[in-house]
């Protein structure tokens, strides 16, 4: 398999993804993803973005909860 936007090598990686959960944001670690070596875009299989929506619709507790400092650019520069 290439990748669909620049026809790089895939490999098999982990991910920490950004996603949404009752409109708020989450991060989940560890996700199996493939990425692209050369432009590094990330592809998540069939089965386990199912699973990332069976979690997602669960109501289960968190592993952890971060506090996660925000910048705005404009006021940062
Ligand atoms: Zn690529």
């Amino acid at each position: 398999m290439k990748c669909y936007q620049c026809g790089g090598e895939l490999k098999r990686s982990v991910a920490t993804l950004h996603l949404q959960k009752d409109r708020k944001p989450i991060f989940m670690e560890n996700v199996p993803v493939t990425i692209c070596e050369q432009c590094g875009e990330e592809y998540i299989s069939g089965p386990v973005a199912e699973k990332l929506g069976q979690i997602l619709d669960k109501d289960q507790k968190p592993q952890a909860l971060l506090s996660i400092p925000l910048f705005d650019f404009k006021l940062a520069v």
